[in-house]
């Protein structure tokens, strides 16, 4: 049974203004109703101005997913009533879009894969309703009008994906792309919203709605194939349908029927004049991108194919390794793409958290030996909890000072140095291991190691203890 899936990407291109008016888009952390004006509140009489720098987001969008820009796009009038709609029709693009048949490549799930894309087009944000009320049903519903007229565009690919990995895989590529164009911000809440839409080769689709983070698309998506080929296995049919994600319970739920294109009697606005800009295109200059760099890392730093996808994949992260990499560029590969990602997510932090200051000076601590692998990554946990509680941290110096978890010297003339003794008490406490080591079952030197490491508490460096072991092992052969 095989999987056929589509998505439509809203994403919200990161202007100073509007779409069509002066309002400031920086609506966040301001109270509900307050980036307004006659334009983006649709009175009568206001006129809509175009906003030349979306188009030009667009334009990049459009360049960098290799879409044809068309000779002439038409805005149109899609017509529908919603409170968070306050004109009643959402200014967007129909039979006209800005640009089509594009793609983008990515890593799908039997390699490198190009995914189609059908068109690109743009359109404006409607309000925002917040809910407000009891425990499972809103008892009332406040809106606000922040985001109206907020410059959009959406992306529709052809029904290319195979998998809700692979759907999970298009976004993040998609993301890279749009933040190393510089026209999006995946940090900013709400926006991106994906619909997907998903079928069972030989069915009828279904429509899932508005899926607003980046994991949520995979969960709708896993969910509403197993819930399909359920049905399909049990000799049901699936119903063509839009079905709502809700993101708590992780299940899909069907919602009402979807209107009908017909219903939204599009028509072209008459306030706005046709968009002529085929011409731009070509004087439109492109960042590198996630590809480029990828190849870029392998080659200037050295990293392995895994270690540039992951450290490309996302430009923040992108940015944070090149100021870290410094001397030692696989050394601070693997510390980043291996050791922080992980901590990171699991705090749920951001790399945007870190200092890379910070980071550089406990990489400096790690490749001078001052702490041992292991120390450091308990120096980095404690760092990190300190960031996240309070956005600062002391340095990786003190940090290592105050917790004892600097390295301990080795090879002192007497052979009285921390390490050296230890590693006597655990010979003279394990004479079984000793005896197994010497009877040629090499393993046992494992365990002796374990014993010093423990009673060094990590802070001997692994090479030392091995060295140190075995020249003690060899005086008494
Ligand atoms: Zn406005
Ligand atoms: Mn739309």
């Amino acid at each position: 049974m095989n999987v056929i899936v589509g998505l439509e990407i809203h994403c919200q291109l990161d202007t100073k203004t509007k779409l069509f008016c002066g309002c400031s888009t920086d609506y966040r952390t301001d109270g509900p109703n307050t980036h307004v004006c006659p334009v983006c509140l649709g009175l009568p009489g206001s006129l809509p101005v175009l906003n030349r720098k979306a188009v030009e987001y667009a334009l990049r969008v459009a360049k960098a997913l290799h879409c044809t820009v068309p000779e002439e796009s038409v805005f149109s009038r899609k017509n529908y009533f919603y409170p968070d709609l306050n004109k009643g029709f959402q200014i967007t693009q129909y039979d006209k879009p800005l640009a089509v048949s594009g793609y983008l490549d990515i890593e799908g799930d039997e390699g490198e894969k190009r995914v189609r894309i059908t068109r690109v087009h743009m359109e404006e944000d409607p309000g925002r309703l917040v809910h407000k009320g009891g425990a499972d049903r809103p008892r009332y519903s406040l809106v606000d009008y922040n985001r109206a007229g907020i410059p959009l565009i959406e992306i529709v690919t052809e029904p290319d994906l195979r998998s809700p990995r692979e759907a999970r895989r298009f976004l993040n590529k998609l993301r890279a792309t749009l933040e190393y164009l510089g026209v999006f911000d995946s940090e900013k809440e709400g926006s991106l919203r994906v619909d997907a839409n998903i079928s069972i080769e030989g069915s009828e689709r279904v429509e899932i709605k508005n899926i607003t983070s980046y994991k949520g698309v995979e969960k709708a998506l896993t969910f509403e194939v197993t819930r399909q080929k359920n049905a399909l296995r049990r000799g049901q049919k699936i119903v063509r349908e839009t079905r709502h994600f809700v993101e708590a319970r992780g299940v899909t739920t069907s919602a009402r029927s979807k209107e009908m294109e017909q219903d939204y009697r599009y028509f072209p606005e008459p306030d706005l004049c046709p968009l002529r800009v085929a011409d731009w295109v070509d004087g439109i200059v492109l960042p590198e991108l996630p590809d480029a760099r990828r190849q870029r890392f392998m080659d200037q730093y050295g990293l392995s194919l895994i270690h540039a996808r992951t450290l490309t994949g996302d430009l923040r992260l992108a940015e944070f390794y090149e100021k870290v990499a410094g001397t030692d560029p696989a050394l601070a590969a693997t510390w980043v793409a291996d050791t922080l990602l992980g901590e990171l997510n699991y705090r749920d932090m951001s790399i945007s958290s870190v200092p890379p200051d910070v980071f550089s000076g406990l990489l400096s601590l790690v490749r001078a030996r001052v702490i041992t692998d292991r120390n450091g990554v308990d120096v980095l946990r404690v760092l990190l909890d300190e960031l996240k509680e309070k956005g600062t941290c002391e340095s990786p110096e003190a940090c290592a000072e105050r917790l004892g978890l600097r390295a301990l010297p080795a090879d002192s003339a007497g052979g009285d140095d921390p390490v050296t003794k230890a590693a006597r008490e655990a010979l003279a406490e394990n004479p079984r291991a000793v005896e197994d080591y010497r009877n040629g079952r090499k393993e046992a030197l494992n365990f002796l190691v374990g014993q010093v490491m423990r009673k060094t508490r990590g802070c001997a460096k692994p090479a030392d203890v091995n060295r140190v072991l075995a020249s003690l092992l060899g005086e008494g052969a």
